[in-house]
């Protein structure tokens, strides 16, 4: 078998000298244990943000699906798909580790839910950890109501993506900040954002105030930065912020100090929560119910952006991290 491993800690950008492919020979199967040959791979920002805290070298992480080859648990039969975290690799052996008794999030396996024929590559997106992301995270803790302004960042990403449209499906006037005009368009023409703004081009604080001139409710910060900074204090009183990421500064080497606006969380009375999205995690097939549900029924589009080949996994990652994906980054094994 073959997998990636991270032999150095990124400094910057991630490059390609930093990982090596390496081979290597399976064990024979025990019991309860199944033999999975990938089919898709998720390449993911918290690969870059992790990279740091993890000692060297490691098996490059990130949810995958596979279908079982070989199996010695009768749960799993020969063919079954299976969601598990074990990564960059083309097979891989695991056993079963339900979400609710998983203490070791890399550890989480899981038979892929019923998606009623769509691609099983949705199931490391909109019906996986970055679509339980957005419904959790972004109902949960910004508690969105009908006629509200909801902004988005990060907004043409696999998160994004779905937050706008949840957003969307719950009534809310929605605006999303992305990297290029055709992300822009794409939000408005075929999600259905009110507005998207390019944060590469426009000035956030006046191109805001004029999608938004009664104020922000709900935010959703995938990014974090002086974008996000402008975008709190132009919020309504007693709004919500949801802190989903940063990955403007992941591959940078001092934490940035944005300048947030200590008064307006004051005089607004905001609340600001980050999240990570395990809190959720004996809830996540309510979500991926929901999901399924509104995708099957047209109200939510799973968008993705594939790459084909194991040895493109490294160039899928980096051109998710600059932005080349419109919709959630996968490759197709
Ligand atoms: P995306 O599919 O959104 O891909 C990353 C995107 O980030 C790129 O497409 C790029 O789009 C944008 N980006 C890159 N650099 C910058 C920058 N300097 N400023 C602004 N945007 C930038 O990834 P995900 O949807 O998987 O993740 C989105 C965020 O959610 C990340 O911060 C991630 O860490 C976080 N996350 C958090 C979880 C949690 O449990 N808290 C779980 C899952 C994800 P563009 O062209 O618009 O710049």
């Amino acid at each position: 078998a073959r997998k990636w491993v991270v032999k150095k800690h990124f400094d910057g950008v991630p490059k390609l000298s930093d990982f090596e492919i390496v081979e290597y020979e399976l064990p024979p199967l025990k019991d309860g244990e199944v033999l999975l040959k990938t089919e898709w791979v998720s390449v993911d920002p918290y690969l870059r943000a992790y990279n740091k805290n993890i000692p060297v070298p490691y098996d490059q992480f990130s949810f995958q699906v596979g279908v079982v080859q070989e199996t010695k648990n009768p749960k799993f039969p020969v063919g079954t798909k299976v969601v598990t975290h074990k990564g960059w690799c083309d097979y891989v052996i695991v056993k079963e580790t339900t979400p609710q008794v998983s203490q070791f999030r890399r550890e989480l396996t899981y038979k892929l839910p019923d998606l009623q024929g769509m691609s099983p590559s949705i199931g490391v997106g909109a019906v996986g950890m970055p679509g339980v992301t957005a419904y959790f995270g972004f109902l949960e803790l910004c508690q969105p109501k009908a006629g509200e302004t909801v902004v988005v960042t990060g907004a043409a990403g696999a998160v994004g993506s779905l937050v706008g449209q949840i957003a969307k499906i719950k009534g809310c006037k929605v605006i999303g900040f992305a990297g290029s005009d055709e992300k822009c368009q794409w939000l408005e023409k075929e999600l259905g954002f009110d507005k998207a703004l390019n944060y590469k081009k426009v000035d956030a604080q006046t191109a805001l105030k004029a999608a938004a001139p009664k104020g922000v409710d709900c935010y959703f910060d995938n990014v974090g930065g002086e974008l996000s900074s402008t975008i709190i204090s132009q919020m309504n009183t007693r709004g919500r912020v949801a802190v989903c990421g940063s990955i403007s500064a992941y591959n940078e080497k001092e934490v940035p100090r944005a300048s947030i606006l200590q008064p307006s969380l004051v005089f607004k009375e905001l609340t600001i929560e980050g999240f990570n999205v395990y809190r959720w995690v004996d809830r996540w097939t309510e979500g991926f119910t929901q999901l399924v549900a509104w995708i099957k029924s047209g109200q939510l589009k799973p968008a993705e952006h594939v790459t084909e080949g194991f040895d493109k996994l490294y160039d899928a990652f980096v051109g998710m991290l600059a932005g080349e994906n419109t919709g959630k980054a996968v490759v197709k094994v």
